[in-house]
């Protein structure tokens, strides 16, 4: 099987099978990212889906997978019915699979009914990644995320109400120099209104080519320390109520590594946000062109 251009996926999904049922985000605006760039959005048919399932099929992995992910940006721009038959079609070839899951935009979930969310849920739909990256409306504005604060938590609602569980992304310094309370108080509030079963921080990364690289090179948008990071971690930590949320910040971005349940475990997490501040006690990154 060939996926077409670079393929990305939640670190949680490694061992899955990663199939593509679409190609690229529809989506493709936010400032910051570059994931899909190179890719013109399409649907892809079922026939091409089914044929890759053979192929793996064929070269014997039925029995190899216990998840599957439904590539590529947002998977859920696909027709319910024909994502149905795409799910009940890797439950034939891979027995063993227990759960499947995709990214998903808000927008995306809001556009589909409950029913279709349920009928969704019934063929294998488990859990659905949303890139919030803020609760915070005058920053999604600004990094063209198409979409506010109040739609990404009716969205998360909404899944929740259908029996799909929802993992949430945020992104620590997003706000920049000036917005840190402002943006951990959002983050705080939205993961406490859509009470997702996991929600995780990324830290801001820049690559270059995107609209927010050139932002920091020009001096429009002023990055924080890590010290700053803490901070924003911290007031995070201290306002959100968000219990049972399985609570990480485990990417390579990350500069401490915080692992926990919310909120049980926020007491525990907090210490090691003050420690790492206080003894800078950060994770170091390799060298390379993109700004951290
Ligand atoms: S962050 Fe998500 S929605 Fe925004 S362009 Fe990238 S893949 Fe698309």
């Amino acid at each position: 099987m060939k996926y077409e251009g670079i393929l990305y996926r939640p670190p949680s999904e490694a061992r899955s099978l990663i199939l593509q049922v679409t190609i690229g985000c529809a989506h493709n605006t936010c400032t910051f990212c570059n994931m899909y760039k190179e890719k013109k959005f399409r649907v892809r048919s079922l026939e091409e889906i089914f044929r890759d399932i053979q192929e793996l099929e064929d070269d014997g992995y039925g029995p190899y997978f216990r998840k599957a992910f439904l590539a590529d940006g947002d998977a859920l721009m696909m027709k319910t019915e024909d994502l149905v038959k795409i799910m009940n079609r890797i439950h034939a070839a891979f027995p063993f699979v227990n759960r499947i899951s995709s990214y998903g935009t808000a927008k995306d979930i809001l556009n589909k009914t409950e029913e279709e969310l349920i009928a969704l849920r019934d063929a294998g739909l488990g859990l659905v990644y949303v890139g919030a990256e803020s609760g915070d409306d005058e920053i999604l504005r600004y990094i063209h995320k198409g979409v506010t604060a109040e739609e990404i938590i009716r969205a998360g609602q909404k899944l929740k109400k259908c029996g799909i569980g929802t993992s949430v992304t945020l992104i620590s310094g997003l706000g920049g120099r000036g917005k840190v309370r402002v943006h951990a108080e959002a983050c705080a509030d939205l993961i406490s209104k859509m009470n997702p079963e996991y929600a995780s921080f990324l830290t801001l990364r820049l690559y270059e080519g995107t609209e927010m690289y050139d932002d920091v090179v020009s001096g429009r948008f002023e990055r924080i320390t890590p010290d700053e990071i803490m901070d924003e971690m911290e007031i995070f930590l201290k306002k959100v109520d968000s219990p049972g949320t399985v609570f990480r910040t485990n990417h390579a971005s990350n500069y401490v590594i915080l692992a926990g349940d919310l909120n049980d475990d926020i007491p525990e997490m907090l210490e090691q946000v003050a420690t790492a501040r206080e003894k800078h006690l950060y994770r170091r990154f390799r060298e390379t062109g993109d700004l951290m």
